[in-house]
């Protein structure tokens, strides 16, 4: 039967390109302009034949540019693999014309909302998921169809709105994908799910160039892609933005309203009242005019602003999310008949439609939206007891500027506190929303069930101490663009110089040296000194670098460390003297040679490609440093003797056989540093690396429940992303540059600590109530209250570091990725507890 089926589909396919999509896509939708080529025309093959190349998807958009006056054509940016970032903007040749004074008085609208004359804004993307293709493809015919209809209903849309369309959010993942489903293609198509076309290989193409899921990044605009995109979206602030995505074969047609449980209780209402369920009802009646099934309200959720379809809801727009049941190849099995391209193609185009229409026609209501957004946001603001966040870390200028630099790409109002190095953001500005979901920690949620984290307080993530400010204070100078380090010029010394590690770039400046061959050092113990003149104190950690002990002479090494302090931004003190005013001596047995690190990361199948992704990206990006990505089904024949650090992220590492545990373990015993992250530590345990112990789960569901409550109660226990407190030892490397023991970490798994049976290991403890903020069952909060959190085991001459939460979690966490590269920098120096210094002396 199925075969029959394939088999019939396959003969209707070519039928179908005789008669053109037209019939197929968009019947009865009138004529066209013939000067404007379809997408089939183009591309030389008809839209669901193929997967289309990004450059050929921007090569379309520039040629409806080159020949309409009905669309013009932008790049935004680019990506890593150097792909174009477009937009094409659809709207009258009239409007065209007018473009920016359009944008202007569009933009002066926003508050009040009251010239309703100026064309609606909205915007329209595609493809954030690379391996979610089919909405890349539908819009190609959504542009096609906006530049070459001449129906009525067309031009009544481009005289009175101005489309965005932005064709592929994420170009690298989707060409990854692309080729994937391109190179399997079978003539006939192959629907058995077994197929190499519908498998792809790790990492897949849902991430982007260093694994990210770019549709967590609109919060914490890590990407350049990202970053971009949200210059754009505040350029044109639409009143509406559409994410189209794909799911399971299995599944059918997602589109909005969402789970009501789960609006976001600091957006206005109005949207989930006024403004779902009317777009809903469009978007049924387009669905049920080809014959679509479908669901609604029972899943996906809007809380994150971080997503597509949710980041335009905090500035008064309204974000449609769209998922595609998957065809993952060119035809597909599914439970009932075959799932094709096209089929998924034209769900998504449908839907595309159907937002365009449903925006014009309740443009009205769009307008009251915004109104109603900022009346709302207005009075929540005065309502608030909190006039304000005030904050800054003194000693960490990187990670301070690293913070504003986020806030400005949100475009939140940040002021200088006068007499003072701190920050203060007022709640008394229009973003209030936004300021709201950056610095507030806990946000009462109805639903205890979590698609993604339950937190995402972005003051946390930074680590950056703050305080809420209860009254009103006066603002002083406005901060407009990113804060310029004072770079004063190092002094040349001809004894050494000495470096503060309480920096968020400590780590790039000791990379740079050390791969010019310049000795760093570093201080165990903490000391007082005389620089210039003033006494000053330098902590645990602190960066030594002697003149006389290098291979290069004095003026090299003069030049080397300016470079690396000027590149990082890194305050460099000359000092003249080796004794110290209190504590230890520049010379000291304390003082300790840093290797420089080889490091090596298993990935490949079963390892979690976005954790590993976030340290390839740390190391790459902010370090300009190399980590070796070795393949676990290489893993084998690999020699590790070129390595001193090995680190695995969670994964199941099925793949690695005895051997290769035993050449990990050999390799540990022999002085290196192996560095486990959550399952990757459970993982190191559960293979004997370590004498630590996992924590028994004691969250089983006890008694007698109905069936049907099994995904409540289970989903509830699921620890998706809260933030802790832990007490962290200060004295240890792993706790260098840290000012507070105090610090806030990142958990979103289920690797629990026993407590350690010797004194010195616990490196991080939970706090006895640890929960900053986000959603804990009472159940977890008994497992993870005052048991470890990082752990560091003495092995032979090795060490085995253990991590149970993710320090670099979507290379946003950068109060925690000291804690990470402290491991990765400083592993050499870890010794046995209380061996450090008396086997030193011993040795005269
Ligand atoms: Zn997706």
């Amino acid at each position: 039967m199925l075969k029959k089926i394939i088999a019939s589909l396959l003969f209707m396919l070519p039928f179908m390109l005789l008669q053109g999509q037209a019939n197929y896509f968009y019947p009865n939708k009138g004529n066209f302009d013939t000067s404007i080529p379809t997408p089939e025309q183009f591309l030389g093959y008809a839209i669901g034949e193929q997967h289309t190349r990004h450059d050929r998807i921007v090569a379309y958009l520039k040629e409806l540019d080159r020949l309409s006056d009905k669309v013009s054509f932008e790049i935004i940016g680019e990506t890593f693999e150097h792909r174009a970032q477009v937009v094409a903007i659809f709207s009258s040749p009239e409007n065209h014309k007018n473009l920016e004074q359009i944008r202007l008085q569009h933009l002066s609208n926003q508050l009040n909302g009251t010239n309703n004359k100026v064309p609606l804004v909205i915007h329209l993307a595609y493809n954030v998921h690379g391996n979610e293709p089919s909405s890349s493809e539908a819009a190609l015919l959504t542009a096609y169809y906006l530049t070459a209809s001449q129906s009525e209903q067309t031009k009544e849309w481009l005289n009175n709105m101005i489309i965005t369309l932005d064709p592929v959010i994420n170009p690298d993942g989707r060409d990854r994908h692309t080729h994937w489903a391109n190179m399997h293609k079978g003539t006939p198509a192959v629907a058995d799910p077994n197929d190499r076309e519908h498998n792809e290989i790790w990492p897949g193409g849902r991430f982007n160039h260093y694994w990210f899921d770019l549709n967590r990044d609109w919060f914490l605009g890590t990407f350049p892609e990202t970053r971009n995109r949200i210059n754009f979206f505040h350029k044109w602030r639409p009143y509406v933005q559409t994410d189209h995505h794909e799911m399971g074969t299995n599944s059918t047609f997602y589109f909005d309203p969402g789970k009501e449980s789960s609006n976001n209780p600091i957006v206005p209402d109005y949207l989930y009242k006024n403004i779902y369920p009317k777009f809903g009802e469009y978007f049924t009646k387009a669905a049920n005019s080809i014959g679509s099934m479908y669901f609604t309200k029972e899943a996906f959720d809007k809380l994150y602003p971080g997503y597509g379809s949710s980041y335009i809801n905090f500035y008064g727009g309204a974000g449609f999310l769209f998922e595609q049941g998957s065809s993952r190849g060119h035809v597909q099995e599914t439970t009932t008949i075959p799932i094709t391209f096209g089929f998924t193609i034209r769900n998504q185009f449908t839907a595309s439609l159907a937002t365009i229409t449903a925006a014009l026609a309740e443009k009205e209501n769009l307008i009251e939206l915004r109104k109603q957004f900022y009346v709302t946001a207005k009075q929540q603001a005065a309502s608030s007891i909190i006039k304000g966040y005030r904050f800054s870390d003194p000693n960490d200028f990187n990670r301070t500027k690293a913070f504003i630099d986020l806030l400005l790409l949100h475009r939140i109002d940040i002021y200088k506190v006068p007499n003072s190095t701190d920050y203060f953001v007022p709640t008394a500005q229009d973003n209030y929303i936004m300021v709201k979901s950056i610095f507030e920690n806990q946000i009462t949620y109805k639903d205890s069930t979590f698609y993604d984290a339950s937190t995402w307080s972005l003051i946390h993530a930074y680590g950056l101490p703050f305080t809420e400010v209860k009254s009103s204070m006066v603002l002083a100078e406005k901060i407009n663009t990113p804060l310029v380090f004072n770079n004063t010029p190092i002094v040349k010394s001809n004894y050494a110089y000495l470096v503060s590690n309480t920096d968020y770039n400590i780590h790039q400046f000791i990379y740079a040296l050390q791969n010019e061959g310049v000795f760093v050092q570093t201080a165990t113990r903490t000391f007082n000194t005389n620089i210039n003149g003033e006494n000053m104190n330098f902590g645990f950690g602190s960066i030594i670098i002697s003149v006389q002990q290098q291979k290069v002479n004095a003026d090299e090494l003069y030049n080397i460390v300016s470079n690396a302090s000027v590149a990082a931004n890194i305050k460099v003190h000359t000092v003249a003297t080796g004794f110290s005013n209190s504590g230890i001596d520049l010379g000291s047995n304390y003082v300790k040679t840093l290797k420089k690190p080889e490091a090596a990361m298993i990935i490949g199948n079963g390892v979690a490609a976005s954790e590993a992704g976030e340290i390839w990206h740390l190391l790459d990006q902010r370090l300009h440093m190399p980590i070796t990505k070795i393949d676990i089904l290489n893993f084998a024949r690999v020699r590790l003797e070129r390595y001193n650090t090995l680190v695995m992220v969670s994964g199941a590492y099925n793949f690695l056989d005895k051997n290769s545990v035993d050449k990990i373990k050999a390799w540990v015993q022999d002085g290196n540093t192996l560095i486990t992250i959550k399952s990757g530590a459970d993982w190191a345990i559960k293979n004997g690396f370590t004498k630590f112990k996992l924590a028994v789960d004691s969250t089983t569901t006890k008694g007698r429940l109905d069936y049907d409550r099994a995904s409540d109660m289970e989903g509830a226990k699921a620890l998706g992303g809260s933030i802790f407190s832990i007490d962290l030892d200060t004295t240890h490397p792993i706790g260098y540059g840290f000012s507070k023991r105090k610090v806030s970490v990142y958990k979103n798994n289920s690797t629990f600590f026993q407590n350690s049976t010797s004194a010195y290991n616990t490196i991080a403890q939970y706090t006895n109530t640890p929960l900053v903020g986000g959603y804990l069952h009472p159940n977890t909060l008994k497992m993870i209250k005052n048991s470890p959190s990082i752990l560091v085991g003495a092995e032979g001459s090795g060490r085995v570091i253990l991590f149970a939460d993710e320090p670099n979690f979507r290379g946003t966490w950068y109060g925690t990725n000291k804690l990470f590269l402290n491991a990765l920098f400083l592993g050499s120096i870890m010794t046995a507890p209380g061996a450090d210094y008396s086997e030193e002396v011993d040795k005269h």
